[in-house]
């Protein structure tokens, strides 16, 4: 059971062929089994699962259908759970109990979702390999000595181990995209706005945005579709009309002029990924694609720019866990002052702590002009670069990665050696276009990614092009040994 897609579930649940809470019972109990391996979950909600899924059935009983009615998932551990506990993956949250449920939550919770728990993830959403969570790493399916990504490496890890079809994840600088990749899933970052952030506990809030992460193009349809639409509770929401997604799926690509931007070839990639990334290259024009060779001249400010804006707003969203209101308190204070700072400093990791420093200092007076106006500059500049690539090409095409999964504790110590590991996804936050990973072969074992990015709200062209893709490749059935 455990190995059937989103789409193949739905059939099945439609045909009777099994029912929701059967489903549920089997996942649960593979999950027991198998996460402590992993450890992809930071809560389990078993009885939340099982009353959903039972509700689920009731609702096909009497005659209601849809692709997620009865569909297990689990979210990603920063989107509010009501009564459940939403840790972000920090100590600082540790004992918060959300009091209501984040917008994305209630919509897949309608359309009949089965929330199977909450995933692991770097603390705050910072990070690249899922080893700054105050509940411990996550291990990489496909070897477990190396690091599944981050942010959203539990989501990752536990739907590229058959531990449930899909989850969802979110994306400040590659967080959905790099963990696909890294894991041999498919993973969907949309248009800034296109998902609402309401909710969904802040890290850089002009860069952020939920998606999907499944095994294939077609499932990410399936989840982003009960996951977009307009929401007047987040002031950046976009009131765009939601296509249909799954619909969009089998359009020709006869004469889509993919851009392959020359700058992603440069030192710094692996060849062997270099290769895979020419190899699905061809497989797209043996489709009828176009290439096209196209430059990104600003891309190499791009990971000071965002090192900067990302700490930046983080400093500024995490000011408000100060001790006093809600998360982490220290004991016995001595005073007010103590207070906070023993707090936050108790509450929040290394790798938070080094973000709120850089960022607050970026935003100080005196320094405010020669950094963040500065990064805000070349923000605008890469911005401008895709404006003028998509003037020439539909879809954009390159590695997802510069190199496959590192080892557990690699670049731990070392953490721009990290941040440089995000060169190809971050431009797309910078500049809230839409953006996917796709698998595209194995390195030593290792899954690598592809990265498709799309004009502003076409997402259904890069679903569209991954899922004729997938009908002609292979690389995305292949599932880690032992799972
Ligand atoms: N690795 C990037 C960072 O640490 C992106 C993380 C994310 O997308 N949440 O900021």
């Amino acid at each position: 059971m455990h190995h059937m897609t989103l789409a193949e579930i739905a059939r099945g649940l439609a045909d009777k062929k099994f029912s929701s809470e059967e489903l549920t019972q089997a996942l649960l109990a593979r999950i027991a089994q198998l996460d402590p391996q992993l450890n992809s979950f930071i809560s389990l909600t078993e009885e939340l699962a099982l009353s959903q899924a039972k509700a689920a059935d009731a609702r096909r009983a009497n005659g209601e259908s849809g692709a997620l009615l009865g569909a297990p998932i689990a979210h990603k551990d920063l989107f509010c759970t009501q009564g459940i506990r939403t840790s972000c993956g920090s100590k600082m949250l540790d004992n918060f109990k959300a009091p209501y449920d984040a917008t994305v939550v209630a919509k897949l919770a309608a359309a009949g979702a089965v929330t199977l728990g909450k995933t692991n993830m770097d603390e705050f959403a910072m990070g690249s390999a899922n080893e700054s969570s105050y509940y411990g790493a996550v291990k990489n399916p496909w070897n477990q000595e190396h690091v599944p990504g981050g942010s959203s490496g539990g989501s990752a890890a536990a739907v590229a181990a058959r531990l449930l079809p899909a989850a969802t994840a979110t994306d400040t600088g590659g967080s959905i995209r790099q963990p696909a990749a890294f894991t041999n899933l498919t993973g969907l970052k949309p248009t800034y706005g296109r998902v609402s952030r309401w909710g969904m506990i802040a890290y850089a809030s002009s860069l952020d945005q939920g998606g999907p992460l499944a095994r294939t193009a077609e499932d990410c349809a399936i989840l982003l579709q009960g996951m977009a639409g307009f929401d007047p509770n987040d002031s950046t929401s976009i009131d765009e009309p939601v296509p249909d997604y799954s619909a969009s799926l089998n359009g020709s690509l006869q004469g889509l002029r993919i851009g392959v931007p020359k700058e992603y070839f440069s030192t710094g990639l692996d060849p062997r990924i270099a290769e895979l990334t020419h190899n699905s290259i061809k497989a797209l024009e043996k489709l009828g694609a176009v290439i096209k060779p196209i430059s990104l001249p600003n891309m190499q400010h791009a990971i000071p720019a965002y090192y900067v804006i990302a700490p930046a707003e983080a400093s500024s969203n995490l000011s408000r866990f100060d001790g006093v209101r809600f998360g982490y308190r220290c004991e016995n204070p001595d005073n007010l002052m103590d207070l906070y700072k023993r707090s936050r400093g108790e509450g929040f990791g290394a790798e938070v702590q080094r973000r709120i420093m850089v960022g607050a200092y970026a935003l100080s007076a005196g320094y405010y002009d020669a950094y963040y106006l500065k990064a805000q500059k070349i923000r605008r500049l890469v911005k401008n670069d895709f404006m003028a690539a998509f003037n020439e090409v539909d879809i954009i095409l390159g590695p997802t990665t510069p190199n496959p999964a590192w080892k557990l504790g690699a670049k731990s110590s070392d953490p721009v050696a990290e941040y440089l590991e995000d060169v190809y996804t971050i431009t797309a936050n910078l500049a809230g276009l839409p953006g996917l990973s796709m698998p595209a072969g194995f390195v030593d074992g290792l899954p690598v990614g592809v990265q498709l990015l799309a004009p502003y709200f076409q997402e259904g062209r890069l679903l569209n092009v991954a899922h004729q893709y997938q009908l002609n490749t292979d690389w995305h059935t292949r599932t880690p040994t032992g799972f």
